[in-house]
C-alpha cells in the first residue's frame, strides 16, 4: 500500500552514485530515512515540512503527497483536534527555545482510516514564522500487544479465559457506582461446585480442569454474554447483574445454570455428574458496598451447601438475622474459652456381652451465662466455620485426657478404659494436629492406648489424600481411631478399607430402626458383618431400649452407648452412675 516516492532529487540513489551535489537538506533527509522511527515536522500552522521513509510506511502516505498539507487535514483524529489547537497556541506564545518533550502516547490516522498507536518525542525549535515542531513517532503496536498480553494475564483466569477476581472487582465497583448502589440495582451470584475435591481426588487434576472448563462454558451459555461471569479460582464462580431487574435476572440465570449442569460432563474417559450451590445477594438500603454484598452472597451459598447442594439460596431478611446470630455466637464463643465456660460431659460406652463400661465419650457443653447449658450442635458449626474449633478442640482433648488420668490415679476404673474425643474435619485438616495430640499425651501422662479419636466420614472425604496421611501419623502415636456417625455421610466401603481405623460407630438413625421392621435389622447386620470382616469393632450409638440392645446382642455388635445406660453427665456424676467401672 505504501507508495514509494521517486528518487528524483533527494533519494538515496543520488547519494549512492556519489555524483549529485549533496545539499545539506538532502543529507538530513537521508539520515532521517535511516531512523527506525517515523519523523514528522510541521511549521506553526501545522503544515508538514518533513516526512521520512518510516512515516510513509507507518501511515501509508508518501512524502510527496503530504508535504505542504496540514496534519489536521488527514493525520490527527477529529476528537484530538481541539486539544492539538490549544497546545499549538501555547507553543506559539512561548519565547523562542529548543525544547524536547517527554514521550507521550498518541493515536494518529493511517491512510486507510484505522488508528496507529505511537509514542511521540517532540521538540520545538525557533519562533514566529521560523517555528518548527518536530516529532519522532515510535510505533507502539508490538509493545502494545505485549502489554495487552500481560494485562490479560493479570485480569483473566488462564484456565477458562474468564475474568478473574481482580477484573470482577473492578466491574463490580463500577456497577455499584453507576447504580449509586441503590436498592436492587446490583445483584451478585456466587456459584460453588459441590464435592469438586472428590472429583479431583478420584479422577486427577487434569480431569478436574476439564470439568472446570466445561462448567465455565455452560455458565457462559446460560448468560448469553449479557453478564460478567468470572472465575475466582478453585471451583468458585461469580456473576454480576445490574439494572432494575438485577435480582430477578440472577434467579432466572441460576435456574438455567442448574438445569445446564444436570447433564453429565464428558471429561477424560469418564462422564462426570456435578451439582453446584448458588447464593444470590443484592444491594439494599443496608448493603451498598462490594464487601458486604460479597459476604452476603457467600452466606447464601453456604446455606445452599448446608441444604445439601444443587440448589439456590437468596440472601434475605431471615438470613440476615441468622448471620447476625452466628456473628453473635462467634463473638461470645471467643470469650467462652477465656472465661472457662466450656464443660465436658461423659457418656459411658458399654461392652454388650458383659455390660461393663470400657470407656467414656467426652461431649462438649457450653455453660452460657444467659442461656444455660448449650449443646454442641448449636455452636460447633460456628466454631468450625470461624476456626475457633482449633483451640476449643485442643482444650477438649486436654481436659478429657486429664480427667481420665485423674480417674486412673484415684484408681477409679481400670487402665484399659479409654476416653473418646470427637475431632472436626477442620482439626484433621490442621497441620499441627499430630503434634497437638502428642503434646497433650505427654503433658497429661495418659497412655496413647487410652485415647480414642472419633472422626466423621465427611472429615475423611474432605481431602482424602492428606486425611490418610494424618490418620497414619496418629496411628503411629498409638491412639485408637474410630469412624463416627457411620452411614450418614458418603463414605464408600473403600474408605473403611483404606483408612487405618479400629472402631466403627453406627449412627443412631440406624439403631432407631432396630426391631421395628426386618429391613432395619438387616442394614445394621450388614454393617456389623462388614466391619468385623475388615477387623473393626462396632459401637452402636443412641441405644435407648432393651429391645434394641437385644437385637444388637443377637447381631453380634461389640459395644453400645445410649440413654439406656446413661445420658452424658459431668465427671463427678459419672462415678456414682457407674460404680462398677469408673468408680471404685
Ligand atoms: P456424636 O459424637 O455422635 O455424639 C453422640 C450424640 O448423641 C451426643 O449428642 C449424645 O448426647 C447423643 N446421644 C447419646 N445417646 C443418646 C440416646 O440414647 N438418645 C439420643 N437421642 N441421643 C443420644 P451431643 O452431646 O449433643 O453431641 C452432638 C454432636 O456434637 C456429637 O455427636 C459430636 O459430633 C459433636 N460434638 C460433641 N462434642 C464435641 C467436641 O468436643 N468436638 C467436636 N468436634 N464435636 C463434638
Ligand atoms: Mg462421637
Ligand atoms: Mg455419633
Amino acid at each position: 500500500m505504501t507508495e514509494r516516492r521517486g528518487d528524483t532529487l533527494d533519494g538515496p540513489d543520488a547519494l549512492s552514485h556519489g555524483t549529485a551535489v549533496e545539499l545539506p537538506g538532502t543529507r538530513i533527509q537521508h539520515l532521517l530515512d535511516l531512523s527506525r522511527d517515523a519523523f514528522v515536522e510541521t511549521d506553526s500552522r501545522s503544515v508538514l515540512t518533513e516526512w521520512n521513509r518510516q512515516a510513509e510506511l507507518l501511515f501509508g502516505w508518501s512524502r510527496d503527497e503530504v508535504l505542504g498539507r496540514a496534519v489536521t487535514e488527514f493525520l490527527v483524529p477529529e476528537r484530538f483536534l481541539t486539544r492539538l489547537g490549544r497546545e499549538l497556541e501555547s507553543v506559539r506564545m512561548a519565547p523562542a527555545a529548543t525544547e524536547r518533550t517527554r514521550p507521550r502516547e498518541m493515536k494518529l490516522l493511517h491512510r486507510e482510516g484505522h488508528e496507529v498507536h505511537v509514542s511521540v518525542t517532540a521538540y520545538i525549535m525557533g519562533s514566529g514564522s521560523e517555528l518548527r515542531i518536530g516529532g519522532f513517532l515510535h510505533d507502539r503496536h508490538e509493545e502494545k500487544a505485549a502489554e495487552e498480553a500481560l494485562a490479560h494475564a493479570y485480569l483473566y483466569d488462564s484456565l477458562t479465559g474468564m475474568p478473574n477476581r481482580t477484573l470482577f472487582t473492578y466491574r463490580l465497583s463500577y456497577a455499584l457506582a453507576k447504580g449509586k448502589a441503590s436498592p436492587g440495582s446490583v445483584a451478585l451470584l456466587v456459584l460453588d461446585l459441590d464435592r469438586f475435591k472428590a472429583i479431583n481426588d478420584a479422577l486427577g487434576h487434569e480431569v478436574g480442569d476439564e470439568v472446570l472448563v466445561a462448567v465455565s462454558a455452560r455458565l457462559l451459555a446460560a448468560s448469553g454474554g449479557a453478564q460478567v461471569v468470572a472465575r475466582l479460582g478453585g471451583d468458585e464462580f461469580l456473576v454480576l447483574f445490574d439494572g432494575d431487574r438485577a435480582e430477578a435476572e440472577a434467579e432466572a440465570f441460576s435456574e438455567r445454570v442448574l438445569a445446564a449442569l444436570s447433564k453429565p460432563i464428558a471429561a477424560g474417559s469418564s462422564e462426570v455428574f456435578i451439582t453446584a450451590s448458588i447464593g444470590i445477594a443484592s444491594t439494599s438500603a443496608l448493603v451498598t458496598e462490594a464487601t458486604p454484598l460479597l459476604s452476603n452472597a457467600d452466606a447464601a451459598m453456604y446455606q445452599a451447601k448446608r441444604r445439601g447442594g444443587g440448589t439456590v439460596e437468596v440472601f434475605g431478611e431471615a438470613m440476615r438475622v441468622r448471620v447476625l446470630e452466628r456473628m453473635n455466637t462467634e463473638h461470645s464463643l471467643h470469650r467462652a474459652l477465656e472465661r472457662s465456660e466450656l464443660r465436658l460431659f461423659y457418656q459411658p460406652v458399654v461392652e454388650i456381652k458383659n455390660s461393663r463400661a470400657i470407656g467414656v465419650e467426652a461431649l462438649l457443653r457450653w455453660d452460657h451465662p444467659d442461656h444455660g447449658l448449650v449443646t454442641p450442635n448449636k455452636f460447633i458449626p460456628v466454631a468450625e466455620e470461624s476456626g475457633l474449633i482449633i483451640p476449643i478442640g485442643a482444650w477438649v482433648m486436654h481436659e478429657a485426657c486429664r480427667q481420665l488420668r485423674r480417674w486412673q490415679t484415684k484408681r477409679y476404673g481400670g487402665l484399659e478404659g479409654a476416653v473418646e474425643v470427637n475431632l472436626s474435619a477442620r482439626q484433621v485438616d490442621h497441620p499441627a494436629i499430630v503434634a497437638t495430640v502428642e503434646d497433650i499425651l505427654n503433658d497429661t501422662g495418659l497412655s496413647p492406648s487410652n485415647l480414642t479419636l472419633e472422626i466423621t466420614e465427611s472429615a475423611l472425604m474432605n481431602d482424602a489424600a492428606s486425611a490418610l496421611e494424618v490418620l497414619h501419623a496418629l496411628k503411629d502415636l498409638g491412639v485408637t481411631l474410630a469412624i463416627d456417625d457411620f452411614g450418614t455421610g458418603y463414605s464408600s466401603l473403600s474408605y473403611l478399607q483404606r483408612f487405618p481405623l479400629d472402631i466403627l460407630k453406627i449412627d443412631k438413625t440406624f439403631v432407631d430402626e432396630l426391631g421395628m421392621a426386618p429391613e432395619g435389622s438387616e442394614i445394621v447386620a450388614a454393617v456389623i458383618n462388614l466391619a468385623h470382616a475388615l477387623g473393626l469393632q462396632v459401637i452402636a450409638e443412641g441405644v435407648e431400649t432393651e429391645r434394641q440392645l437385644e437385637e444388637l446382642q443377637r447381631l453380634d455388635c461389640d459395644f453400645a452407648q445410649g440413654y439406656l445406660f446413661s445420658r452424658p453427665v459431668p465427671a463427678h456424676e459419672l462415678i456414682t452412675a457407674f460404680p462398677e467401672t469408673i468408680g471404685a
